[in-house]
């Protein structure tokens, strides 16, 4: 069998993904490998060809019990926030970054095969980026700072000490599987915690690879923990576990909604990163050429699995049918194909059939509401029928009250729709029950500032899409979230303050 017979036209399997994927792999708890309890495994398949890649233990309530003693008993002991000192900490943080870095190709294998998209796209930002996350974190240990209060009460000293909150149950998705935990395990760990992260069920192999990482750095053990498995059971029960004191939560509303009713009984401390519908306004005065690239790749990138997608694009009328024809001919020329070929494509599949069957239903549900797919609209086959792989689709002619515009598709359909003034436009961009990011195309400064000062959402991209960086915050207005990840405010989602008086006078 010629390179672990994928298909053909695979780049070749490097020999440590080859030897991880035939490896019996095992969950990470307390510094150890061991299998689920119950020795439940499920499969992870690649969604370029739909082959099988692997078995990973299906984590249950008791594995997760496991998990969470380790972590529990790493934290209580003090082993990683309170014997090491802050420059140690982020010393440890800094090699994983670097370890990281010297392991991407094998990690943007691993993520390839396992979410389908290109390779080259998980060297070039998902691994690079990740390995960024934890180096701005690392420079954070020794920098997390209480203050000295002026309080009134006389002969009276307060300060302030930021702690740990403890044990983090990190669930993250399966859309960009190494970064979205990058973006968690990072703060989580300057400020202090211990760790137990939950990939997603589609894609658990980079998660794993990572534990051999944080021990080749050398942290302590227990420190990081991940359990492989579904969310109904492995995260459902992190969620619920008494032992778990926070769980940072990045994947779909609906499963944002079950969380919080099931972590209201220990009333766990949540963090939520949800879904977008991210409005995308191009105004009439715009550099239109950087506006139709911007805004193709606002919605194309990543396939549209991104909860930033710009999924609402509404257009200035007199420059609509421009605009249109030049998104379309740019969509026209997005080539798609597997994530793992040699003759690398600029988009994969999308992650799994499920998913693929989800993203067709709305298509289905925007032409018999009347809408027009203008490009795309449909399932790709020929010598990629065996994966799950969907045209880039422009719709018209749909309406804002329609649910192909209304609902998060997580897929790479755009609804283009024209407006005709600001006010108007500002007001349809705002009505929506998500508030994650929003942006506008512009070159008047007055009208830049107005909507980034009344546009609903954590993020406002103006004349660009899709920046972000470690240190600047992230995260949902409305229904798109609740706390900011990266910057210093992560370390809010990952601390306690404890208020200390003495009486000294
Ligand atoms: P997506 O729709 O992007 O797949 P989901 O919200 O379904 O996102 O999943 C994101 C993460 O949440 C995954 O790791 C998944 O296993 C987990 N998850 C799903 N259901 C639950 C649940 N009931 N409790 C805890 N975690 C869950
Ligand atoms: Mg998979």
């Amino acid at each position: 069998m010629t390179n672990l017979g994928f298909p053909e036209n695979y780049v070749e399997i490097l020999p440590e993904v080859r030897a991880f994927l035939q490896s019996d792999l095992k969950l990470h708890i307390g510094g150890r490998w061991v299998p689920s309890i119950s020795g439940e495994t499920f499969e992870t398949h690649d969604p370029s060809s739909g082959r099988l890649l692997a078995r990973v233990p299906s984590a249950q309530a008791d594995d997760v019990d496991a998990a969470v003693r380790a972590a529990r008993a790493t934290f209580d002991s003090g082993a990683w926030h309170l014997k090491l000192s802050p420059s140690d900490r982020g010393r440890l943080i800094w090699r994983l970054a670097d370890l990281i870095e010297t392991h991407a190709p094998i990690l943007a294998q691993l993520d390839s095969l396992d979410n389908g998209k290109p390779v080259k796209k998980a060297q070039q930002v998902d691994a690079p980026l990740s390995a960024e996350h934890f180096r701005y974190y690392a420079g954070w240990p020794s920098k997390i700072e209480g203050a000295t209060i002026p309080v009134n009460t006389p002969g009276t000293f307060n300060y302030t000490v930021r702690e740990p909150v403890g044990v983090c149950g990190l669930i993250v998705p399966w859309n960009y599987p190494l970064l979205m935990a990058a973006w968690k395990i990072a703060p989580a760990l300057a400020a202090g915690n211990c760790i137990i992260l939950k990939p997603a069920e589609q894609t658990p192999l980079s998660a794993l690879y990572l534990a051999r990482l944080f021990e080749e750095a050398g942290f302590p053990a227990g420190v990081f923990n991940v359990l492989t498995g579904f969310g109904e059971t492995a995260g459902a029960a992190l969620v619920a576990h008494p032992g778990v004191d926070k769980i940072g939560f990045t994947g779909s509303a609906s499963v944002a909604r079950t969380i919080l009713r099931n972590s209201a009984d220990t009333l766990k401390r949540v963090s939520l990163e949800l879904g977008g519908k991210s409005p995308n306004i191009i105004f009439a005065d715009a550099d239109l050429e950087q506006a139709v690239i911007g805004a193709t790749w606002a919605i194309f990138g990543n396939n549209g699995q991104s909860c930033t997608a710009g999924s609402r694009l509404y257009i200035q009328r007199s420059i609509f049918d421009r605009v249109l024809t030049g998104m379309s001919d740019q969509a026209a020329n997005i080539r798609v194909g597997m994530g793992m070929q040699t003759d690398q494509p600029d988009l994969g599949p999308v992650v799994s059939m499920e998913q693929m069957h989800t993203i067709m239903g709305y298509i289905e549900d925007g032409r018999s509401s009347g809408g027009q797919a203008v490009v795309g609209g449909q399932r790709i086959g020929g010598n990629l029928a065996n994966g799950y792989f969907i045209e880039p689709t422009i719709f018209t002619g749909v309406q804002d009250s329609m649910k192909i515009v209304r609902e998060e598709i997580f897929g790479p359909v755009v609804c283009a729709m024209p407006f005709d003034d600001a006010d108007e436009v500002l007001h349809r961009a705002n009505e929506t029950p998500y508030g994650l990011a929003a942006g506008l195309w512009t070159r008047d400064l007055q009208t830049a500032h107005r909507f980034a000062a009344r546009m609903q959402a954590g993020t406002i991209w103006i004349n660009t899409w899709g920046d972000t960086d470690a240190a600047s915050p992230f995260g949902g207005y409305k229904q798109s979230g609740h706390g900011r990840e990266m910057g210093k405010e992560a370390l809010d989602l990952y601390s306690e303050v404890k208020s200390v008086w003495i009486r000294v006078g």
